[in-house]
């Protein structure tokens, strides 16, 4: 049975190990932030392949986009972000730390929910907030917080160096709004048709109020995003389509099926304009709930196509901040209102619509502890104890790693050789210093699936063994065939 990682098992393999390494390290540390080191590149590059290879280069029906960090802040204007992605928050009055209202506990309750999500501000304001019984997770005084207020969570920034032309931009708290602004550029340059999806991997940022667990909570983070859009009418069928490829996609790279479940959204819970919602939770090792957020899945209907179709409109006069104004200018379903750029044409059943959109939304790094969390093991070999990472072929940063037995007798040389030829198809480590076993160890620790070792047998017959990682099996398999065994079982 695979042991139960605890997250300080975890963190220090990656520090030992070189995955992750806190920021700013030799400075004192910059708090929620992290670096990723040799392994560890590796393992978040490959996370970002697998997503990439399922979720476009294995498709028809989806393409890809590279959007700039920042953007015009219009965008965030029409998106909502602007001014309703916020927190609510409640200041401590004993030791004047703030905390998210929402994942406050109450005492003597058994659980924190931490199931919100950053949905409406608005609506948790109208929301009466009992917060006599909460305790202060900081300095565990009850009942200690002020009245809750919104804090916003985008970053800004000064853009350009001339008084008249300079501007307040926001560092985006999502990759999705690049892509519905680019709908029309990728329309208009490709020959997608609906239903089609525009995908997107990349660095975004949120000022979280609390920050937690490693990599799992940070203000600095990178998001893998489809914004798949469809025909009002078949948006719930492709919902089902999504959840059930993502779900996949986890299982297929090695999460084990007990960890991983869906969790729908409460209607109460559901941001104003989307349908439905649905989270991929895993069984993370901490925090109260175990349970936690990997990736949501909303049905975001035309929400925000027809934002932005009104940014564009009202570009320089947007001043329509009232909620109910902008409720009913989003139902108008004028003919003008669908002659807008942003709506689609169908050509064949001569139809012009707004288009709905599903949006499958997963974090990299989330994903990346998840998955190492997922491999971690630890199990007893004759009296020692072997801590290894049973990654996927896919996910492992080194896939091979190459030793001669003992650095004499032309083994080195031969193992060279050997390795010069793998390493032009998966990424390969080399490595002669100490005895075998204790190089056997490292590669286990790092995840490596396979180690090719040239011993003394291998100038007599050209064979070299090859060790499996997960279950120590060593094989012999000659130096001819090596490339197609390995190929084979590494299955990439
Ligand atoms: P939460 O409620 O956990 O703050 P959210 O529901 O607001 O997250 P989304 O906006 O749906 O998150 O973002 C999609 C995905 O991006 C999340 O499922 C998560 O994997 C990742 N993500 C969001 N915020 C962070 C963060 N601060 N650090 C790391 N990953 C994040």
């Amino acid at each position: 049975m695979a042991k139960l990682a605890k997250l300080d098992d975890i963190v220090s393999l990656c520090k030992r190990r070189g995955f992750i390494f806190q920021s700013s390290e030799i400075y004192g540390g910059l708090a929620s932030c992290y670096d990723y080191g040799p392994l560890g590149v590796e393992l978040k590059n490959n996370v970002k392949k697998a997503w990439w290879k399922s979720t476009v280069q294995m498709r028809d029906d989806v393409v890809g986009l590279d959007c700039s960090i920042l953007m015009h802040p219009m965008v965030w204007k029409a998106s909502g972000h602007a001014d309703k992605f916020a927190d609510l928050i409640a200041e401590c009055k004993k030791c004047n730390s703030r905390s998210r209202v929402d994942h406050l506990q109450d005492k003597d309750a058994e659980h924190s929910d931490e199931h919100t999500t950053h949905a409406d501000i608005d609506a948790e304001l109208a929301t009466a907030h009992d917060m006599s019984n909460k305790v202060c997770p900081a300095c565990g005084a009850v009942g200690q917080f002020t009245e809750p207020m919104p804090f916003k969570l985008m970053f800004e920034t000064q853009m350009g160096a001339n008084v008249d032309d300079s501007m307040l931009v926001q560092l985006r708290p999502e990759t999705a709004q690049g892509i519905f602004a680019n709908f029309k550029n990728v329309l208009d340059s490709t020959r997608v048709k609906i239903p089609f999806g525009i995908a997107q991997i990349g660095k975004s940022f949120r000022n979280e109020v609390t920050t937690k667990a490693f990599i799992f909570r940070t203000r600095e983070f990178e998001q893998a995003e489809l914004e798949f859009f469809c025909e009002p009418g078949t948006d719930e069928q492709w919902y089902q389509h999504w959840k059930e490829a993502r779900f996949n996609w986890y299982l297929d790279l090695g999460i084990k099926k007990e960890n991983l479940h869906f969790r729908d959204h409460d209607p109460d819970e559901l941001a104003h304009y989307a349908k439905a919602c649905v989270d991929v939770e895993y069984k993370f090792p901490f925090g109260q709930g175990d349970w936690q957020e990997l990736e949501g899945i909303a049905n975001r209907t035309d929400y925000d196509l027809r934002q932005h179709q009104r940014g564009i409109r009202s570009l320089n006069n947007w001043f329509e901040s009232d909620k109910d104004l902008i409720r009913t200018k989003l139902i108008e379903e004028s003919e003008d209102y669908l002659k807008g750029p942003l709506s689609y044409f169908d050509d064949q059943n001569k139809k012009r619509f707004i288009p709905y959109v599903i949006e499958p939304s997963a974090g990299i790094d989330r994903s990346a502890l998840a998955f190492l969390v997922d491999a971690y093991d630890e199990e007893e070999v004759r009296g020692e104890t072997r801590n290894l990472l049973r990654f996927h072929p896919a996910l492992a940063p080194v896939k091979v790693a190459v030793f001669p037995l003992v650095k004499k007798d032309g083994m080195p040389e031969i193992a060279r050789r050997i390795y010069d030829d793998l390493k032009g198809l998966f990424n390969c480590f080399y490595d002669e210093k100490g005895a075998v076993g204790r190089r056997y160890r490292r590669q286990d620790e790092a995840g490596t699936p396979f180690c090719v070792t040239v011993d003394g047998q291998t100038k007599e017959d050209n064979t070299v063994t090859v060790r499996d990682r997960d279950s120590m099996d060593q094989t012999r398999v000659n130096t001819t065939q090596l490339r197609t065994f390995l190929r084979e079982k590494l299955d990439l």
